[in-house]
């Protein structure tokens, strides 16, 4: 294979060698297979074309310095996934089968996994959808999980950076009680045009606040908030919010550092009172925020002073990025090593 310019990749679909592929029929799983195959062929009354029977995961594999693949946290994944699958009525995947086909596609296309040097990993993207035919609104019989894999470059190619984020009112992502806690294609849906807005408008992303008050902070675009002020985590509690393993993850390094964690609401008005913000998920770890624009309220609230990512968010994307990449020591429990 002609070598990858690997730190030049971008965060986008690149064929590899095999993808990882295993069917739900008669009320149980079948065997993992192996296919080369980057098509799937499916009834055109599958429920997932009609009504969003469809959930995704998200996850990556480092090559570290010693040259080992580490897998970040699979198990936390295949979790949200299985409550996805309840959220929406889809037969749960077992842990096993899970980890078992993450390892599979890492394995099958270990030259497509960048090297150490790079920055870049190997992207990991699970998905489960409902391939039985219905027409009536219920559930379908028969389903299909896929894992494919892609690499993708470093997220900060000129460095770990901060910037805007403006306010959306005229949008919602997800109901309070609605599903915007599982990670399905439908959420995404509903924030395509609010995030090409806010992209067009020359923002990183796009802020959401809560549904029903339009009064705290919920998701900006597909990452979770957390704001640092007075030695604490602060990041906002919500029946919406997709739970981020990323989040989760930094809220135990921020513990481990010293800092207090608190999850709760988060009035848009507290947004004034933070030091340091950011957006947190796997595709970034972390991405610092300069300031959050309320156009309708023609109000700015201006995070960062000096323009550059705080020294807790410098601190907190360090040591994620260490422990994914096998450079500091694993305490928790997180990685899985492919051999
Ligand atoms: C996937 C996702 C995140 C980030 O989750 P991670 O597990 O940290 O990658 C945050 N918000 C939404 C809406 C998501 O879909």
């Amino acid at each position: 294979m002609e070598e990858l310019d690997w730190s030049n990749l971008s965060f986008g679909y690149m064929k590899t060698d095999y993808n990882v592929r295993c069917y739900y029929r008669n009320g149980k799983w079948g065997k993992l297979e192996l296919s080369s195959e980057e098509t799937i062929n499916i009834h055109m009354a599958a429920t997932c074309l009609h009504y969003g029977q469809e959930a995704f995961e998200g996850l990556k594999a480092f090559r570290g310095k010693d040259g080992k693949v580490r897998i970040f946290r699979p198990e936390a994944n295949s979790q949200r996934l299985q409550s996805t699958c309840n959220g929406i009525l889809m037969p749960e995947l077992p842990t096993e089968i899970f980890i078992e086909a993450v390892k599979t596609a890492v394995k099958a296309n270990e030259r497509f996994i960048p090297p150490y040097e790079s920055g870049a990993s190997l992207y990991i993207r699970p998905l489960l959808i409902g391939t039985g035919a219905q027409v009536g609104v219920r559930p379908a019989n028969e389903y299909l999980f896929i894992i494919f894999v892609t690499p993708v470059g470093p997220y900060f190619k000129g460095g770990f950076a901060t910037t805007p984020y403006i306010i959306t009112r005229k949008y919602d992502r997800a109901a309070p009680l609605g599903t915007g806690i599982y990670k399905v294609g439908g959420n995404y849906a509903a924030s395509l045009r609010a995030s090409q807005e806010a992209h067009a408008a020359g923002y990183s992303a796009e802020f959401y606040l809560d549904a029903k008050e339009k009064k705290y902070i919920d998701e900006c675009g597909a990452a979770n908030f957390f704001g640092i002020k007075n030695n604490t985590y602060v990041t906002p509690l919500s029946t919406s919010i997709l739970p981020s393993i990323t989040n989760k993850s930094l809220m135990q390094l921020a513990e481990d550092l010293g800092l207090k964690v608190e999850r709760r609401p988060i009035a848009e008005e507290e947004l004034s009172t933070f030091e340091e913000a950011g957006a947190c998920g796997t595709a970034a770890v972390i991405s610092p925020i300069l300031r959050i624009d309320d156009p309708d309220n023609n109000h700015s609230y201006v995070i960062s002073k000096d323009g550059k990512p705080g020294p807790v968010c410098t601190k907190l994307y360090n040591k994620l990025r260490a422990i994914q990449y096998g450079d500091e020591p694993d305490l928790h429990n997180w990685v899985t090593i492919v051999d």
